[in-house]
């Protein structure tokens, strides 16, 4: 391991942090209805301005102890993991991608999966703005991607609200308005007909993740775990491996027959 190699390998994960860093902010705010820009941080319980010093991804948290240095409120741990796994999530891309146009893509699609995985986790809602946001950012995204362009990002995205719709209106089939949308944005990033495999994979994962929850008696009705998560999940997954996917399940055919 050259010393360029483990230069950018900490500037990946720095980029991580940072992004993280936001995604915590967007994750407090948005679902607020609180603009992303002002005011400047501050302690939720006691309105104390948070000095530039505690604002560092990782490290204020661990020096500060989980706690507001004013007032000395909790401060969710949520904060640590989202910063840490944007982190570590950002420098496994580099490596996989380098700075290549997928690798810094993927990024971005990393901020966007995991803000729709942390709003709907905590509140059960996939706010529109995140939504839209998501559908333009993709549709441009994919439509430079190698295998998908403008028009399979088109076709994904209304295959992927179609898909979902569908099962919505299906009584009793437990899915929310706001992963119908999300269905949207995964086909637009993901294309057609890689699409399948993002949502197939949803559905494989959320299904393994309610027995397991149902069985423990965490919980009882399947209503109680928000989709969505499980949907961005997938996406990424998808979006790195989807090929692979595909190619294993029609393999699984071919020995069939
Ligand atoms: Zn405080």
């Amino acid at each position: 391991m050259d010393l360029m190699y483990v230069t950018q390998l900490l500037l990946a994960s720095l980029a991580g942090l940072s992004v993280g860093s936001f995604l915590n902010v967007v994750s407090d705010r948005i679902p607020a209805g609180q603009s992303l820009v002002s005011p400047p941080s501050h302690c939720p319980s006691c309105e104390t301005r948070i000095r530039s010093v505690d604002l560092i991804p990782l490290v204020s948290y661990l020096v500060l102890r989980g706690r507001c240095r004013a007032c000395a409120a909790t401060i969710p741990i949520r904060t640590l993991w989202v910063e840490f796994a944007t982190g570590v999530i950002f420098a496994l891309l580099w490596v996989k991608f380098g700075w290549s146009y997928q690798g810094v893509a993927m990024m971005a699609y990393t901020g966007l999966f995991l803000a729709v995985f942390i709003i709907d986790l905590e509140h059960h809602i996939i706010p529109n703005k995140v939504i839209l946001v998501g559908l333009v950012a993709s549709l441009a995204i994919a439509s430079f991607w190698p295998g998908v362009g403008p028009v399979k990002a088109l076709i994904g995205a209304g295959a992927g609200f179609g898909i979902l719709l569908a099962l919505y209106l299906i009584p009793g089939f437990v899915i929310g308005e706001g992963d119908v949308k999300l269905a949207a944005v995964v086909g637009a990033a993901t294309g057609f007909p890689i699409v399948a495999v993002g949502l197939g994979l949803s559905f494989v994962m959320g299904g393994v993740v309610a027995m397991l929850l149902i069985i423990t008696r965490r919980s009882r009705r399947k209503a109680e775990i928000p989709f969505g998560p499980f949907i961005a999940a997938s996406a990424m997954i998808t979006l790195v491996w989807g090929d692979s996917i595909l190619a294993w399940y029609l393999a699984q055919f071919a020995i069939l027959r």
